[in-house]
């Protein structure tokens, strides 16, 4: 019998897996995709949120453990557990140099309007790289990696984990890390949670998922249906507002539209409905997909003149482009009139001002509901561009109930053997909102957790408090 089985394929399952391994334990690692898909949302990132004390090589400046948690408290609206967020920032810090021995490489910040340089560190080639190197590291250690191997349910016997059940199988081992994403790929589930709206439509009808179709939330489900402790609401997701003519699944970062904060938003009805400049792009973007689902239809535009471009990362496929607002206005298909009022009102409130897209500058409206409250320019300067935008789905923050061990609950129970990580815990951190390359860290920082207590379990060494190990 394996030691430790740890199901899921993406980066929290290889951080699982490789601490395991490292621990001395046996180690199966079941991934559901095939080889070629591996890796689940993880191959979609590009950076990590490091808590830092000084610059430290890609890094510029210092990030504090108490900045970095400000910056999530506000975010998050103050739904957050605060012990197991500061275990994560602070793991942030220092799980660099053991991503290095294993193979990721770093590289300079990209510029654009993400506002990254001197909070999170970007994987050279990406995600995609970062999980290829893991897997390299993981077949070394002696790793055994099945593809293909979708987990159907897990057996449980008082809480503690028997084996995993495949279609091929009874798969038994002595520990368990369940790291098999969220919900966000199935597409039945998310119309039951976000139901019928007042309009009589299911808003999710026009969700687009921007990562892996893999996660479908079957261990997730099947772990609720057996009484698991959990935490966060099904509707409650990291959603953008991509592109509308993104692919169903894996679109991934190219179809973010990055403008929105240099120009203003409107629903098919050619109304505003929320504050683009309201703070800095990362510490928003992930809102704009559930404001933009509840509007008509699910669609908004982002409109943008002349003036923006240059200050953001370039979609990939080109918006509407008109000389006029009157024309760009019958191109997106919105009421003529409406939107021409909607904009003379948003130039007319505009208060003049030092434009900085670099900080939260004075450049406001004044008497406009909803106000723009930073970087708010004119649009007067053709031509004049629109983008249409969708909710995209990252990932869902429905998830099990966790501690600093990364051990699993049932009615407030611990499980001895059971341990879950990445984004199927995520909600204990991120109750609502979220900030750019957080997941990734809490990924990390409790892959590697649930892999090593998982390891001393499984090995019958005592379990170490994590407060004591990894404080
Ligand atoms: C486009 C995009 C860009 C992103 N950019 C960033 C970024 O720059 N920084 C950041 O911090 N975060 C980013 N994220 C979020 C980030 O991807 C997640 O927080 C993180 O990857 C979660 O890791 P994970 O291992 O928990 O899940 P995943 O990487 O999604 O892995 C889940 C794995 O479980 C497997 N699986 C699912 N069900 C089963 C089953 N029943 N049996 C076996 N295996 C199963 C899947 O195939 C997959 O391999 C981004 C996400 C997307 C979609």
């Amino acid at each position: 019998m394996v030691d430790v089985l740890v199901i899921g394929g993406g980066n929290s399952a290889l951080c699982a897996a490789i601490m395991a391994r490292e621990a001395g334990a046996s180690v199966l690692l079941l991934e559901s995709a095939p080889k070629e898909w591996r890796g689940g949302n993880s191959v979609h990132t590009r950076n990590l949120r490091c808590m830092h004390e000084g610059p430290q090589d890609v890094l510029l400046g210092t990030y504090s453990e108490d900045e970095y948690w400000q910056d999530l408290y506000k975010v998050t609206a103050g739904k957050t557990d605060e012990h197991l967020a500061r275990l994560a920032i602070r793991e942030s810090s220092t799980c660099r140099a053991w991503m290095m021995k294993h193979g990721v490489r770093f590289q300079a910040p990209l510029s654009g309007t993400l506002h990254l340089s001197r909070t999170n560190a970007f994987f050279m080639g990406g995600g995609k790289a970062l999980v290829n190197a893991y897997y390299r590291s993981a077949e070394k250690l002696g790793v055994e990696i099945r593809y293909n191997s979708p987990v159907e349910s897990l057996e449980l016997k008082d809480g503690d984990f028997v084996a995993a059940h495949t279609q091929t199988g009874k798969i038994e081992a002595k520990t368990c890390v369940v790291a098999s994403g969220g919900f966000e790929s199935n597409l039945e589930w998310l119309r039951e949670a976000w139901g019928q709206n007042e309009r009589g439509e299911y808003p999710s009808d026009n969700f687009l998922i921007r990562g892996t179709q893999f996660n479908k939330g079957v261990l997730l489900k099947n772990l609720l249906d057996q009484g698991v402790d959990s935490i966060g609401e099904p509707t409650q997701a990291h959603m953008v507002a991509i592109d509308a003519r993104a692919p169903l699944y894996d679109g991934g970062i190219c179809t973010r539209i990055d403008c929105v904060s240099l120009g203003i938003v409107v629903n098919r009805d050619g109304e505003r409905f929320y504050d683009e400049g309201e703070d800095f792009w990362p510490k928003r973007y992930a809102i704009w997909g559930r404001l933009v689902a509840k509007q008509p239809g699910q669609v908004a535009y982002s409109v943008i003149d002349s003036k923006a471009l240059g200050r953001f990362m370039p979609p990939v496929f080109p918006g509407n482009k008109a000389d006029t607002l009157e024309e760009l206005a019958k191109q997106m298909n919105v009421p003529v009139e409406t939107f021409l009022q909607t904009i003379r009102d948003y130039n007319q409130a505009c208060q003049a001002g030092k434009f900085d897209h670099t900080t939260l500058d004075d450049c406001h409206t004044l008497g406009l509901q909803p106000a723009k409250t930073h970087w708010a320019l004119r649009i007067d300067e053709g031509p004049f561009y629109a983008y249409m935008v969708k909710p995209g789905v990252t990932f869902t923050y429905l998830g099990l109930k966790t501690d600093q061990n990364a051990s699993v609950f049932f009615d407030g129970k611990r499980s001895t053997n059971l341990f879950v990580s990445g984004e199927m815990m995520a909600g204990n951190i991120l109750g609502q909102g979220y900030t750019a390359g957080i997941g990734m860290a809490i990924g990390t920082a409790f892959g590697r957790i649930a892999g090593t207590q998982a390891a001393h379990v499984a090995l019958d060494q005592v379990t170490h408090s994590v407060e004591k190990s990894y404080s």
